[in-house]
């Protein structure tokens, strides 16, 4: 049994990571993918596996495949030493840490996997090849850490749904499980990118999460009100660049037509200042609707249209 103050083994090399690996004998292994920067957020899905699993291996990894070529990557905030005192308190076991020539030591891997249709839509029309590169990443880390259980958070509601997806269309023997969005007192959710935000951007930024609160105050009323209700919070804030704002099936991502009853995703993604921020939240549309922490595991099978 791991003691909560133990400093975590860190492993930067695929043969560190195997001998940490190999001595973590009895009981499950959880894995917990980050791209570093650690925060609140990260920390709940780490306290949320080591609840439930004997072990977390934590990944620190900037994966380049899944940045664009006019993206963030050399700019991305860069924390290790905080990094490491986070998984410390949280009682990690081991950090993989590994440079891309690590995870991809021949180079850009000609073989990925393929997010298919619903990888192209919402992020991924905004970030062409995105979600091949996050799946690859993701794929090749869970055969890395060889954990069976996976925590991602709700807050990348698509990412989340896509990893479902393959795990469950290409037989991974993982079990994937979500975790609610984190969130600042005032609403904005928890991101590594916040940081790029002014004092202003941040003000300005607050107008996503008002507007998904909004739609999901309407929730009852059925989707156009939903739709309506974070929309006319949205207009109220020009500087905030909105790409999308939808309200869409929880697996098929398509938008929801208005005799729809059951969860769906309100999602929302805009840029404010240099920063291209997302957010979203599962609400449940019809009587007694509402906003929802993560989605059933039925979600989006019940629905009918109404009597
Ligand atoms: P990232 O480091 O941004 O790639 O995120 C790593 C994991 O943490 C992903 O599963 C994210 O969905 C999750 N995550 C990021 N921000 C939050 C948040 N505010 N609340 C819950 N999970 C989060």
């Amino acid at each position: 049994m791991t003691t909560q103050t133990a400093t975590p083994v860190v492993a930067r090399t695929r043969d560190e990571l195997a001998e940490a690996r190999a001595a973590l004998t009895a009981g499950d292994v959880a894995v917990v993918m980050t791209m570093g920067a650690l925060h609140h957020g990260h920390a709940q899905l780490i306290k949320q596996a080591r609840a439930r699993a004997e072990h977390v291996i934590v990944t620190i990894f900037l994966n380049p495949l899944q940045f664009g070529p006019r993206e963030d990557l050399s700019r991305y905030p860069r924390t290790f030493d905080d990094d490491m005192e986070i998984c410390t308190r949280e009682g990690v076991d081991i950090v993989f840490a590994p440079t891309p020539d690590v995870v991809y030591p021949e180079g850009d891997p000609g073989v990925r996997i393929s997010a298919g249709p619903l990888g192209a839509v919402l992020e991924g029309q905004a970030r062409p090849g995105h979600f091949d590169g996050v799946l690859t990443v993701v794929g090749k880390l869970l055969h890395l850490t060889g954990a069976s259980s996976a925590y991602f958070g709700q807050k990348d509601a698509q990412q989340l749904l896509l990893i479902r997806r393959m795990v469950r269309d290409l037989d991974f023997p993982v079990d994937v499980v979500s975790v609610p969005t984190v969130r600042e007192e005032d609403g904005l959710a928890m991101s590594s990118r916040n940081t790029y935000l002014t004092a202003s951007d941040r003000e300005v930024a607050l107008c996503l999460s008002q507007a998904l609160k909004a739609g999901a105050d309407a929730a009852a009323e059925g989707p156009s009100a939903i739709r309506r209700a974070a929309r006319s919070v949205l207009v109220k804030e020009p500087l905030a660049l909105i790409d999308y704002l939808v309200l869409v099936h929880p697996t098929t991502l398509e938008d929801v037509p208005e005799w729809y009853r059951g969860e769906a995703l309100l999602a929302v993604a805009g840029r404010v200042g240099t920063t291209r921020l997302i957010d979203n939240m599962p609400v449940r549309v019809g009587p007694g609707g509402g906003a929802l922490q993560v989605f059933s595991e039925h979600a989006g099978r019940h629905e009918a249209p109404v009597e």
